[in-house]
């Protein structure tokens, strides 16, 4: 069904080409399926690789999971993708390094007749990716929205806020996700003037973090308090995208001597956790990457049985060619007042909330 209107929109738009007809035939129960992950930009990758290894070879597959490194990311992916389709891969699983530079990669796996499956990352500007897997982005993005404001009102009951706006890597396509969900709570605010953008940087563009480098933010909030928080203007709350850069953003500000602000997260990185079980790093969300790497093993199964693999969101993922059939999960936000709960079936993280 949902190939059916995903073809449908591409019909419509008239650019797509070719169709997803591999969906159905089904493989060897013992073939290779390739993993092709961006560079190790926080723990979730880390743990996808070996989850996605142990859960392959549990299925019966053969697997090949690599990473792209952590400078020559595009070119290592696309080299990786390439040697995943020359080695007869039958779905290839990808976690974009850069949405949009994988078109030719993707295009040679499906003229080798692989399923392609865009994992956490959508892969933009192709009409060669058949399925999205992820965590819904567009609500992780509304949740620390919402926590920002909830933190900065259980801090200080009355407005208004001063807050700094900081996004991801404009090269994966969840950056502008995350973001836009994010405005769509803070700009109703920002609208009426409860929530001000102290220095006035709101657009994407200018809250941007290059590669998810935690140094990237670190200089970019020592700049913000070197230039807007000189006189005593205090900074209320801060979003941030992920732990990793959520981390760095207070490790400027403690640096700078200032007040620790509301600050959002993203991932339930064990230092983030232990971070707001100190009462320092206000939130994070928790997608549990077990359950995505689970859920795309399934779609892999599904696959190879020849049957279609479910979706649940046949609208939201426009890649500039087409509408890619998604299976969205629900994230969590996660506070210090829920942590407990959020963590209880982690063996890692639960030990850390008591
Ligand atoms: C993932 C986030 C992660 C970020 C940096 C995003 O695409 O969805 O969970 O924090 O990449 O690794």
């Amino acid at each position: 069904l949902a190939l059916t209107a995903c073809s449908s929109e591409r019909d419509k738009s008239g650019t797509g080409t070719g169709g997803t007809g591999t969906a159905a035939k089904g493989f060897p129960a013992d073939s290779l399926i390739g993993v092709a992950l961006p560079s190790k930009t926080s723990e979730n990758w880390v743990l996808a690789g070996d989850l996605f290894t142990n859960g392959l070879k549990d299925a019966g597959f053969k697997s090949d999971v690599q990473y792209a490194g952590a400078s020559t990311t595009v070119a290592d992916q696309q080299n990786q993708i390439t040697a995943m389709v020359n080695n007869g891969a039958k779905v290839i699983v990808i976690g974009a390094t850069d949405a949009a530079q994988l078109t030719t990669q993707v295009a040679a796996a499906k003229q080798a007749g692989a399923v392609v499956i865009a994992y956490d990352r959508l892969i933009t500007q192709t009409p060669d990716v058949d399925y999205y897997i992820a965590f819904d982005n567009f609500k992780v993005g509304q949740l620390q929205g919402q926590a920002l404001l909830d933190g900065m009102k259980a801090k200080k009951p009355k407005g208004p806020y001063t807050i700094e706006l900081f996004s991801g890597s404009p090269d994966d396509n969840n950056s502008g996700v995350f973001f836009n969900g994010a405005m769509a709570i803070l700009q109703p605010e920002i609208d009426k003037g409860t929530v001000v953008v102290g220095s006035g940087q709101k657009d994407i563009k200018q809250t941007a973090t290059q590669g998810w480098k935690a140094e990237n933010a670190q200089s970019r909030m020592d700049a913000l308090l070197n230039s807007t928080y000189t006189s005593g203007k205090t900074l209320d709350g801060v979003l941030s995208p992920n732990d990793t850069l959520a981390r760095a953003i207070i490790t400027s500000v403690k640096g700078a001597g200032k007040p620790i602000p509301i600050v959002t997260g993203q991932d339930s990185e064990v230092e983030s956790v232990k971070s707001i079980m100190a009462g320092e790093q206000y939130s994070t969300i928790n997608k549990d990457t077990r359950k995505l790497v689970a859920e795309t093993v399934n779609m892999v199964k599904t696959l190879q049985a020849g049957s279609t693999p479910q979706v649940n969101d046949t609208k939201s993922y426009n890649n500039g060619v087409k509408v890619v059939p998604a299976y969205l999960l629900p994230p969590v936000i996660v506070t210090k007042a829920n942590a407990a709960e959020a963590y209880a079936n982690d063996p890692k993280l639960s030990p850390l909330t008591k």
